[in-house]
């Protein structure tokens, strides 16, 4: 066990003299500066999480603040391919330094560092979590106004300790139609509030599909309820993403940050984004 330092803000030690509670926060290095970390979650996989996080870091990049990725889906991680990323991370004696996109997003991904993207990721969830926090703590990142982290699906024991270990200073919570009636939302809800974590905004997925001849919004999965709940939940943005295969092609080609939507523009302004 580390020793008691006299400095509860700062020491790791868990002895009885601890007047506030221990910090499990990962420092970052002294090659970064990232100023605001958000976390883009979900209940469950496939909803679109990455989608977002990948318009949310795009728009956030076109209004010229500097910008990151820690795609800390690690089982899964799908931002190397949205973005066409094809370099893989270098490294040396300073850290690893994280692969840039065309806009200048800088993107820090397990697929970036395997020789085949198609390896399976068959950890236990310790290493997973150390391999974020490395991540977070031997990445060369430099200045990062935002820093979005793909995290994760669920409120299990990864995501519970990447909030714990890196600053996270918001969550935007991802969703579909048929999940905002149950009560996947209202967990990480919850979650964020245990951890004290804000909510910034809630973004219904897949909302509806507009019709391509006469603009009717058809909601394929069910009506949305994305403003009674984020109503109910206290929270004051939220976002509607329609069922777009642009969307889907810009992301399987690699060309996400060049999809020109302006579904999310409000979240970036409530993350702070604002020039
Ligand atoms: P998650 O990160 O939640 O697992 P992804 O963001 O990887 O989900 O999305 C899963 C798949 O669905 C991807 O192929 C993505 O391009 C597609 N997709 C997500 N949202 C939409 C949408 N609104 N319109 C069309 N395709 C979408």
């Amino acid at each position: 066990m580390a020793e008691c330092n006299h400095d509860c803000e700062n020491c790791a030690s868990n002895c009885a003299d601890r007047t506030s509670p221990q910090s499990f926060l990962v420092p970052q290095n002294s090659k970064s500066n990232i100023k605001n970390v958000i976390a883009v979650v979900s209940g469950k996989g496939g909803v679109g999480k990455s989608l977002v996080t990948s318009l949310l870091a795009s728009a956030t990049a076109r209004r010229g603040f500097s910008t990151a990725i820690l795609d800390a889906d690690i089982t899964g991680p799908s931002i190397p391919k949205a973005f066409g990323l094809k370099e893989k991370v270098t490294g040396d004696e300073e850290g690893m330094y994280p692969v840039t996109s065309s806009l200048g997003i800088k993107v820090m991904s397990l697929n970036l560092l395997l020789d085949d993207d198609t390896t399976p990721v068959v950890w236990r969830s310790p290493i997973i979590t150390s391999s974020i926090t490395q991540f977070w703590s031997e990445t060369v990142w430099g200045d990062v106004d935002y820093m979005f982290v793909d995290m994760p699906p669920g409120t299990g024991d990864v995501p519970l300790t990447v909030f714990q270990s890196l600053p996270v200073s918001g969550i935007v919570i991802v969703t579909t139609p048929q999940d905002l009636v149950e009560m996947i939302v209202t967990k990480a809800v919850r979650m964020a509030g245990l951890l004290n974590v804000p909510v910034l905004a809630l973004v219904e997925n897949m909302s509806y599909l507009e019709c391509p001849d006469c603009g009717k919004k058809i909601p394929v999965f069910g009506e949305s309820h994305v403003e009674d709940t984020a109503e109910r939940l206290g929270i004051d943005t939220c976002a509607r993403i329609p069922i777009d295969s642009d969307l889907t092609r810009a992301s399987d080609e690699g060309l996400i940050e060049h999809y020109l939507g302006s579904f999310l523009d409000g979240v970036v302004d409530k993350i702070g984004a604002v020039r």
